[in-house]
Parts: C-alpha cells; sequence; structure tokens
C-alpha cells in the first residue's frame, strides 16, 4: 500500500513469511473456531508475514522506518520451524527495489523487540558478529520494553534475542521512550502492555486522514474480535481493553489500521455496528509474499 498522510508518504514493505502456531496466535479461541478463517498446516502452524511501514517526510526527506521484520535467520532449524526457505526478499531487498539503501534509513522506530519485529534491525557482519542494518539510524524503543528483554522469565524468554537489541545498545543507536511520545510532528507513539510491557503502536496523523500501526495489539484481522487474542500475551485481559480503545478510536477516526501479521490485508478501516466491529473498506496485500 502506499498513501500520504500529512507529509508523510506511507508504505508497508514484508520482510517476508512466518509461520507460527495457530493455538498460540488465538489464545482461548477453541480450534474449530480459528481453523476456518487461518487453516493450519500439518505442523499446526498458520500462515503470516512480518510486514513493516515506511515513513517518509515529503518535506524534509526524513525516513522513518516502523519494525524490522525477522531478518536473516542465521540457522535451518529455525528457518524451517518459521517457514522461512530463503525463496523470498528480505527487507533491505524491499527497500532496495524502491531506491532506498539501508544507510539512508534515518530513524527506526521498534514497536517491540520480540525477535519477528527487532530481529532485521541488526545483521551480522563478515566476521559474524550482529551489527545495527541501517547504520545511519537511531532506534526508538520503550525503556519498559527494553527492561522486560533484558529480564525476561520462563515465560517469554524464547521471544527475545540479545544480538537483537544489545548491539544497538553498544552503539549507542538506542534512543529510550518513558510513556507516549511524539518524536515527529504528526507521529506519536502509544504504550500498550497487554502483550509485552512497553510494546508501542504508531501513529500517523494528518489533517484529512490517519493510520495506526497497532503491532501485536492487533496483529491481524481476526483479532478485530474483542475475545481473540495471542496466547503469547503476558496479559491478554488487558488486551483486550486495549483493544477496545484501539478499536473506537479508529472507527471514530476512520483511521486506516495496518496489520504487522496478517497475510492477505495490509490496511483495513473499520466501524462499529452493534456488537462488533466490522470492515469497510481494505487494502489487499500482493499475491506472494
Ligand atoms: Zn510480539
Amino acid at each position: 500500500m502506499e498513501m500520504e498522510i500529512g507529509v508523510y508518504r506511507v508504505t508497508t514493505l514484508l520482510d517476508g513469511p512466518l509461520r507460527l502456531d495457530g493455538g498460540a496466535m488465538f489464545g482461548v479461541v477453541p480450534r474449530v473456531a480459528w481453523k476456518k478463517k487461518a487453516p493450519p498446516d500439518r505442523a499446526n502452524r498458520i500462515s503470516l508475514v512480518m510486514r513493516c511501514m515506511l515513513l517518509e517526510n515529503m518535506e524534509n526527506g526524513c525516513r522513518i522506518l516502523v519494525d524490522t521484520g525477522m531478518g536473516a535467520s542465521s540457522n535451518e532449524r529455525e528457518s524451517s520451524m518459521f517457514g522461512r526457505d530463503g525463496s523470498f526478499p528480505l527487507l533491505p531487498e524491499r527497500l532496495a527495489a524502491r531506491g532506498i539503501g539501508v544507510h539512508q534509513i534515518d530513524e527506526v522506530v521498534l514497536t517491540h523487540l520480540h525477535f519477528d519485529h527487532s530481529g532485521g534491525a541488526t545483521s551480522l557482519d563478515h566476521q559474524g558478529r550482529s551489527v545495527p542494518t541501517f547504520p545511519n539510524a537511531r532506534v526508538h524503543v520503550q525503556q519498559a520494553q527494553l527492561h522486560r528483554a533484558r529480564h525476561a522469565n520462563e515465560r517469554d524468554r524464547a521471544s527475545f534475542r540479545e544480538p537483537d537489541f544489545e548491539p544497538l545498545a553498544a552503539a549507542g543507536r538506542l534512543v529510550v521512550h518513558d510513556g507516549e511520545a511524539e518524536p515527529w510532528p504528526g507521529i506519536r507513539l502509544l504504550p500498550t502492555t497487554g502483550h509485552t510491557p512497553g510494546h508501542q503502536m504508531v501513529f500517523v496523523t494528518g489533517r484529512e486522514r490517519g493510520v495506526v500501526f497497532p503491532g501485536d495489539s492487533l496483529p491481524t484481522r481476526h483479532h478485530l474480535r474483542l475475545p481473540w487474542v495471542m496466547g503469547y500475551d503476558l496479559q491478554p485481559a488487558v488486551t483486550v481493553e486495549e483493544k477496545r480503545e484501539l478499536l473506537s478510536r479508529a472507527a471514530a477516526d476512520k483511521l486506516w489500521i495496518v496489520f504487522d501479521h496478517d497475510p492477505d490485508l495490509e490496511a483495513i478501516q473499520i466501524e462499529h455496528t452493534e456488537d462488533r466491529y466490522s470492515i469497510t473498506q481494505s487494502i489487499p496485500a500482493p499475491a506472494a509474499p
């Protein structure tokens, strides 16, 4: 998708496909209910993508990237587990196809530090060390998320990988926010806590329309139903309340909601009808991830 919001040109870019356990994606929702919407493969995984958002300021040229996907995987077991067979372009190639080199990204916002959002922020150099992928970019995260990534427990430890974020900290690239922030005019970072503490949603607001990138607070269109919350969430009941607030605002302000993990729809607009939210407009994803 490509649209103009205020001074920003907003584009979505994929970092390829991702397969995750269907049960983990839908929490307490019974398999018989979710499997009709998102058919699982033989390993019970459903098809997802890792979608990132590029914001280009048309006045001053500043380029802001929201999330970085998982990046190149260093081992085969993992590539196979997540359905990443290497047959698709990664985020840097997607940017290159638009004529944008990695050194031309000025700012990166990470919704959170789970590896499927932050993994692409670092890459291996010739000596096998993790270094920042976007050498000139500052990387914006929430303090609570950085703390969680460094002090995760057995429940969510597997979601965080030090090589994804510690090299950014060591290189002095991290900009750590403590709560709601507006680092650039028209772009607001709003923390949520249900998925993981210090997760942040990104709102881009223009005079006539706006976009929200809710990250894992609303990963696919199936999660529009309030009780459909990921099993990964540390505080699922909090996610329900955060979604209620997000969806009511998105419906009232006719915001475009961009999905980070939906394989079929890049973005939607919604309305509130009786007891549910329904899609009024959608932008379908291109056929091949
Ligand atoms: Zn996550």
